[in-house]
């Protein structure tokens, strides 16, 4: 097997809030190898987006090590952290997070103008990008005048935008109606064949549990790996 594109090991992150302690995450480890969809499943309150912001350079854990392409996240500095969320790993979240005064395109060429992409190469790209999540007809149109999926579509565009070899989901499917997103789901399942990313998606939509090669179970902050060996899709 190739190498990882994602390690952790005994990943352990403590919230404190006054006097009381959570720990929401104990001792986690895994690996994701280039090319891997991985659902991230567990009830609400199970770790999930604790587990994806400490892959995604977003917080940092209590104990452990994080290496995404290479890079040990855990030992980045700031302005290393922000590099990475900018160049290495594309995010997409439940309430898509689009600007709501720019544009799909527009929306789509933020990563693009912070990391410096050349203007005729960046309108090519975010052009590219939209015909990709199936918004050519939409690309001038602001977020209020999109549905919820074409939201979701143009904030995985914008994920893609510099090349991630990591896409992280938080739940991309929990604002949508379940036909929505199943059909988000079916794009992620798409892109990460056709653009050849990993991606770790946090979930409870059965739909990406059947689209997944791999299925990580959270539970208390731990993790439970379920059906590793055996890749749902072939
Ligand atoms: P999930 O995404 O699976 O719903 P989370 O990772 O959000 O789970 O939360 C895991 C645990 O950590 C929960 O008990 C939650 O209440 C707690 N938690 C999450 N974020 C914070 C925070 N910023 N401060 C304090 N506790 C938090
Ligand atoms: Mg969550």
């Amino acid at each position: 097997m190739s190498e990882p594109l994602v390690v952790v090991e005994g990943v352990r992150k403590v919230y404190r809030t006054g006097p009381r302690e959570v720990v929401a995450l104990k001792d986690v480890s895994f690996e994701a190898y280039p090319g891997e969809l991985i659902a991230v499943r567990g009830r609400s309150g199970s770790g999930k987006t604790t587990l994806l912001n400490q892959v995604g350079g977003l917080d940092r854990p209590d104990a452990g090590r994080v290496v995404v392409a290479g890079h040990e996240v855990t030992a980045l500095p700031e302005d290393g952290l922000l590099t990475l969320r900018r160049d290495v790993v594309g995010f997409v979240f439940q309430s898509f997070g689009l600007i709501p005064v720019l544009s799909a395109a527009e929306n789509v060429g933020v990563p693009m103008r912070l990391a410096r992409m050349p203007s005729a190469e960046r309108e090519e790209r975010v052009a590219m990008l939209l015909a990709l999540v199936g918004l050519e007809r939409q690309v001038n149109q602001r977020p209020y005048e999109l549905s919820g999926g074409q939201q979701q579509r143009v904030a995985i565009a914008r994920s893609l935008a510099n090349r991630p070899r990591l896409l992280i989901a938080d739940e991309p499917t929990g604002q949508l109606d379940s036909q929505t997103g199943r059909q988000i789901m079916e794009l992620l399942r798409a892109l990460v064949r056709s653009e050849g990313v990993t991606a770790l998606v946090a979930t409870h939509d059965p739909s990406l549990i059947t689209l997944a090669d791999r299925v990580l179970e959270m539970h208390d902050g731990t993790l439970r790996t379920a059906r590793a060996e055996t890749p749902l899709t072939a």
